[in-house]
């Protein structure tokens, strides 16, 4: 039972949703209610206010949060996000999933999520800067190596990190490359860390097509939502193994050629114009027709909610690896299952990103650094391993929800690390 219901945390379509697949996965596997109970709700959650002086010698003020939902298998671990949709339940919603994602692969960590309700597009770099610092001063009581570290998500990149690694090292006085994830290169950061989501979309639709048994070739069609960090490195990467692109989008709108796209040029062409649109030898489309198209493998993403309940009869993919968190929601979700969709969950499909993520974390703490070649490949063995968890967990449970298997086999792992370590007081 719980005591307090103020509807807060259930505010956001992608809270209720997480809360949704929870509880199918705890039916499933019968997990004890009082565990079930605690997961439904973060552990804990500061909302910030962040002012900062706009170029024009203005000021103005954005809300800030960081959510810490579970932290029973180590420090808070999950990115920071800069969008104008972000709200306390939304990242709470996404500190979440993260914990199950830490879980489900195997981490040492637990599950966070941060960000700020702002449209980054719409600042300048300095602006964006002063935003990252303050905020970071703002959180810096519940962040911290041992604590909480985040890393990039949508609207920051590395060289947000390198202003919240600054920042929060100016404050205690020395350099703390560990508080944070996903930094550049020469402060810390990884090899293969910024290409890390992508990659692992791509080891779990590997695996997918060894166990549905088809070969991926010129005659294997994919379209990809979202153009970003991962959308593009997925797709470079589908390309790579000779599967045919035939239509990727961003925020703007979506390209399409039958014949697949010369993705080398495609993505020089991205990096100098920073669009899409105008690309030789393709055909506009919209985001909603990509989404709909007759493709072998549907990669989205963008962002969450993409697939819902008023477009999912149009959607024909035979194989959607999620790649954004949460772009599928739970009614269409079980729809497209329904319709024997076979579904890659984010928990799994996009885990490449924190895996990698534990890297870092792990040679700077060792302050000693590995190859590309050894990032990938120990990438490759922690998602293919889980990948293989959550097919021998639906055989096991009889069912072909891949989300509520991946769910179940990281909520089985934190279900015993709770009872172990019990309620306190
Ligand atoms: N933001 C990424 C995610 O959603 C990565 C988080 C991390 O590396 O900590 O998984």
């Amino acid at each position: 039972m719980s005591i307090l219901n103020s509807g807060i945390w259930e505010a956001s379509p992608l809270y209720k949703n997480a809360v949704l697949q929870l509880e199918e996965a705890g039916r499933v596997m019968k997990l004890d209610p009082n565990v079930l109970e605690r997961l439904k709700r973060p552990k804990r959650a500061l909302i910030v206010s962040v002012p900062i002086r706009l170029d024009d010698g203005a000021v103005a003020v954005f809300e800030g949060y960081r959510v810490q939902h579970n932290m029973t298998l180590g420090p808070g671990k999950g990115g920071i996000r800069y969008h104008q949709d972000v709200s306390l339940s939304e990242v709470a919603g996404l500190a979440m999933l993260m914990t199950f994602k830490c879980s489900l692969v195997g981490l040492p960590l637990g599950g966070a999520k941060g960000g700020i309700c702002v449209d980054p597009t719409r600042l300048s770099r300095l602006e964006k800067q002063s935003l990252t610092r303050r905020y970071t001063s703002e959180i810096n009581m519940i962040i911290g190596p041992d604590k909480d570290i985040p890393a990039p998500d949508i609207g920051t990149d590395a060289q947000t990190m390198a202003w919240m690694m600054d920042t929060f090292s100016q404050e205690q006085g020395y350099a703390i490359p560990g508080v944070v994830t996903g930094k550049p290169l020469d402060l810390g950061g990884s090899h293969g860390r910024a290409e890390s989501t992508g990659r692992g979309v791509v080891y779990t639709i590997i695996e997918t097509a060894k166990h549905l048994g088809f070969d991926i070739d010129e005659n294997t069609t994919v379209a990809v939502h979202g153009f970003g960090k991962v959308g593009s490195v997925a797709a470079e990467e589908m390309a790579l193994l000779g599967a045919k692109v035939v239509a990727v989008s961003d925020v703007d709108g979506g390209i399409y050629n039958r014949n697949g796209f010369n993705m080398k040029a495609l993505l020089a062409y991205y990096q100098k114009n920073r669009r899409l649109a105008g690309f030789p030898e393709s055909e506009p489309i919209t985001n909603d027709e990509l989404l709909a198209l007759k493709v072998d493998i549907l990669i989205p993403a963008a962002i969450d909610g993409v697939i819902h309940s008023k477009n999912v009869a149009k959607v024909k993919a035979k194989v959607i690896a999620e790649g954004a968190n949460g772009p599928i929601n739970a009614d269409a979700h079980k729809a497209l299952v329904e319709r024997g969709v076979f579904i890659i969950p984010d928990i799994l499909s996009n885990a490449g990103g924190v895996i990698v993520s534990y890297f870092e974390w792990v040679q700077g703490m060792q302050n000693f650094f590995w190859s590309e070649a050894e990032v990938n490949e120990k990438l490759k063995s922690i998602i293919v391993n889980a990948f293989h968890r959550v097919v021998d967990g639906m055989h096991r449970h009889k069912t072909n929800d891949m989300k509520t298997a991946a769910l179940i086999a990281g909520v089985d792992r934190l279900n015993r690390a709770m009872l172990l370590r019990g309620l306190f007081p």
